[in-house]
């Protein structure tokens, strides 16, 4: 449920603009952006059957947008057509990348237009430039066994499926942020239409406003259609060592010890996960880790003997590459939860700026107590992303609108539920171990990353305080009119 306090942050403009009410019918939509695409193109009623079969589909059903129309362009031209239509018509519309943008404010969009980026799908990878060009809906699956395959990397996230400009828009944030920062910090130009359906080139040195908010903020400007990314030789010859442990109930405190022994002295190369659930045959909420190693084994286990001499139940090495280390990660829970379609969830994130053991070991006791008495609330699992900051802090925090480079650890609590009516009460207990958890992340106030947020949360804490006014002058100039603010959105007026 998007409530008041989100309702407040969409800013009062927004609001207005998300109450016009739609003259045309989605009919007429159909038969005008039929007639005005090119070739290869396609324009359909959500209820035809070809817009299942065609159209990208998304990750989440929770609050999720109301599409009326499929509009799926096969070039350039045609996503200005679009854009031009709608705004003109007061349609409204999302581009689409890889369906996986979960925020609840997503909900907000009712009979609008999916702008399906389907079609954007070239990949090019120049090995001697070390630069890969890709269009606008490819995914991170899509590149990761060429670069591989050609001896490179790129700062991917966990989930194959994302779509990589969207994931970069708000960031982009993975295991080799902490060689290369985050997603964003690579990229070195973008193919903008912005909503007067103009096509930008924007870069460093061109529309260089619009470059620093396209870098963390992006989605609220425009649809991308191309993106140049800056990549990277492979490290260790492109050989990733995953580590899988599972850990009992009772090492709830040990392992929190153990994440903290690294805070401050976090190899570049490593990565530490952990999901945390109810594990009925363990007998209690249990976490199992992932530890991610951009090297050999030797050195992977050396470097991880803080964990493993907890004594984990279950080891289990592999050795893997960029191509297949989500799907053994986290003992292939990342992959598998990513491949799921119109799943039930509610979403809530925090960023931790320290590992406060004490609280965490509340915070996971009253988890353990509170799902022994209600079965209901079974599908909540937290997610822990402890990445080294070294990447992320090479790059000063005025270069772009990503916020928070400092974020030791990216802390997720996702309710998942096949039943929609216990939506609500999984809703109700993200928001109580969010507010539990905040009191020991380091901060007064609420930080979030933009991606895993709620849609509750506010600007302010998606984008950061200080880069607020920036980000609200940059709405005036390059969407005025609002057609960009349908994800976790920057309010063009207020504080
Ligand atoms: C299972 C899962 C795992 C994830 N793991 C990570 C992770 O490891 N690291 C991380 O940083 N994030 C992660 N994310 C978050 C992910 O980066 C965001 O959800 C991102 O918005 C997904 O982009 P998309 O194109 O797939 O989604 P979409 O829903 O298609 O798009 C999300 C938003 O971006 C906009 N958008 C997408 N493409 C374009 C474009 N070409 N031009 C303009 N706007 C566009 C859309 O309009 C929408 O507002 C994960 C999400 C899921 C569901």
């Amino acid at each position: 449920m998007v409530n008041l306090r989100s309702a407040l942050a969409l800013g009062l403009a927004q609001l207005c603009h998300l109450r016009v009410a739609q003259a045309i019918s989605p009919q007429r939509i159909v038969h005008d952006l039929q007639a005005q695409l090119s070739v290869g193109s396609e324009v359909v009623l959500t209820s035809n059957p070809s817009f299942e079969e065609d159209f990208t589909s998304r990750f989440s059903a929770s609050h999720s947008p109301k599409f009326v129309v499929g509009a799926k362009p096969k070039k350039v031209s045609d996503v200005q057509k679009v854009i031009r239509y709608a705004s003109k018509n007061k349609v409204p519309f999302l581009a689409t990348g890889g369906g996986h943008g979960y925020t609840w404010t997503l909900g907000e969009l009712e009979n609008a237009i999916q702008l399906d980026l389907g079609h954007f799908q070239t990949i090019d990878i120049n090995t001697d430039a070390n630069t890969m060009t890709i269009g606008g809906a490819v995914r991170i699956g899509n590149v990761t066994e060429q670069l591989h395959a050609v001896g490179k990397e790129f700062p991917v996230g966990m989930c194959p499926t994302v779509g990589i400009s969207g994931y970069t828009l708000g960031g982009g944030v993975g295991p080799l942020g902490g060689m290369y920062g985050a997603a964003s910090d690579n990229l070195l130009s973008a193919e903008v239409v912005t909503g007067s359906g103009e096509v930008l080139t924007v870069s460093a040195k061109s529309h260089p406003d619009l470059w620093y908010g396209l870098r963390g903020a992006g989605f609220n400007y425009g649809v991308v259609t191309s993106m140049k990314y800056r990549i990277h030789p492979a490290t260790n010859n492109g050989e990733i060592t995953v580590i899988n442990a599972m850990f009992p109930a009772a090492l709830n405190g040990s392992v929190w010890e153990a994440c903290n022994s690294f805070v401050g002295r976090h190899p570049k190369e490593l990565s530490i996960l952990f999901a945390i659930r109810l594990n009925e045959t363990l007998g209690g909420i249990s976490p199992i880790a992932s530890f991610i190693y951009f090297g050999p084994r030797d050195e992977a286990l050396k470097v991880v003997k803080p964990f493993l001499d907890l004594n984990p139940l279950h080891v289990e090495i592999h050795q893997s590459n960029l191509a297949e280390f989500s799907n053994v990660a986290l003992y292939a829970d990342v992959a598998d939860i990513g491949s799921r379609k119109a799943i039930d969830f509610a979403p809530f994130t925090l960023n931790l700026y320290k590992v406060d053991v004490k609280n965490l070991v509340n915070v996971i006791n009253f988890m353990n107590t509170t799902l022994a008495e209600n079965d209901d609330l079974k599908g909540a699992t937290l997610s822990w992303a402890q990445y080294p900051t070294e990447g992320f802090l090479s790059y000063p925090s005025r270069s772009s609108a990503f916020a928070y480079r400092d974020v030791i650890v990216y802390f997720s609590i996702d309710g998942f539920t096949e039943d929609v009516a216990k939506l609500p009460l999984l809703d109700d207990f993200g928001k109580v171990l969010r507010d539990m958890l905040q009191l020991g992340s380091g901060r007064p106030q609420l930080e979030t990353y933009v991606h895993f947020g709620h849609g509750d949360e506010g600007p302010r804490s998606w984008y950061s305080a200080a880069k607020l006014p920036r980000l609200r002058a940059l709405k005036r100039v390059y969407d005025p009119r609002n057609l960009f603010s349908w994800y976790n959105p920057v309010p063009s007026v207020g504080h």
